[in-house]
């Protein structure tokens, strides 16, 4: 996989030549580092002010596509004219695009219904926490003491069981987590495409995308977006991927939107 500095000439090139670009970013390990209490991940200014420059720009159109919940990473990036894809992309919200999975339209009353029964039950387990999401919900407990985890994990298996029977929802397992989603394999693939289809019916001539993230999910998008777009992993070099490109951190993307600059 080739760093995106070592050819960026090319990759210059190919930018100057597009009629549009549609520019997707991922959040948490993308434009804001890693940090161990998530809700503390903010967003440099320097960050924004860059951002806020290419989405005003008549050429490009901004996609910030995150794993949490679209308002939370709305509130995270704040800017108006750009388009939010949450939850995976189950929603997009932006100027010209406004969509909600229909999976997860239905399956949220259950999930709702799921966030006050876990909220209840678990409030015996100290350090366990249910984090909703809107469309998707977690349940994490690596704060809970470890005789009580094995406990907690029955515990919401047990509660969720009757809505996974009857396939309402899914149940996915993280480093203590449990992930309890829409039964759809609705992803950030599927989300960029969708954006794609959005941007190329506004302007046919010379779409190119271009897509950075360093998360397991944003494989989805790289897959998508094949041989022919700028996908760039963010992560270190020995880092498994789909992406034609490397970025290494937080700062290199930064400095990737720098040369961005209109
Ligand atoms: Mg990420």
């Amino acid at each position: 996989m080739t760093h995106l500095f070592a050819v960026w000439d090319r990759v210059a090139r190919l930018l100057a030549g597009a009629g549009r670009i549609l520019l997707c970013l991922d959040y948490d390990g993308t434009l804001s580092p890693i940090v161990r209490d998530p809700a503390a991940a903010r967003l440099a200014g320097s960050t924004r002010e860059l951002l806020r420059r290419l989405s005003a720009s008549e050429k490009i159109t901004l996609a910030v596509i995150s794993g949490r919940g679209l308002e939370d990473v709305r509130e995270r990036v704040g800017l108006e004219d750009a388009i939010y894809a949450g939850n995976h992309g189950l929603e997009i919200r932006g100027p010209a695009v406004d969509y909600l999975n229909p999976s997860a339209r239905r399956a949220r009353p259950v999930l709702r219904a799921a966030v006050r029964k876990l909220d209840r039950e678990l409030a015996a387990f100290p350090g366990a926490q249910v984090e909703d999401k809107g469309l998707t919900l977690s349940v994490h407990y690596r704060r809970v003491r470890p005789p009580d985890r094995e406990p907690v994990r029955r515990a919401v298996f047990r509660l969720i069981a009757p809505a996974r029977s009857r396939r309402a929802v899914r149940v996915g397992e993280g480093k203590m987590v449990i992930e309890i989603r829409p039964p759809t394999p609705w992803n950030k693939g599927n989300a960029v495409n969708l954006l794609r289809r959005t941007e190329a019916r506004r302007n046919p001539e010379g779409l190119l995308a271009v897509y950075a993230g360093d998360d397991r999910t944003d494989e989805d998008a790289f897959r998508a977006l094949g041989k022919e777009e700028i996908t760039i992993k963010v992560g270190s070099p020995g880092s498994k991927t789909l992406a034609r490109y490397r970025l290494s951190g937080v700062g290199e993307v930064r400095e990737f939107l720098r040369r961005l600059k209109p």
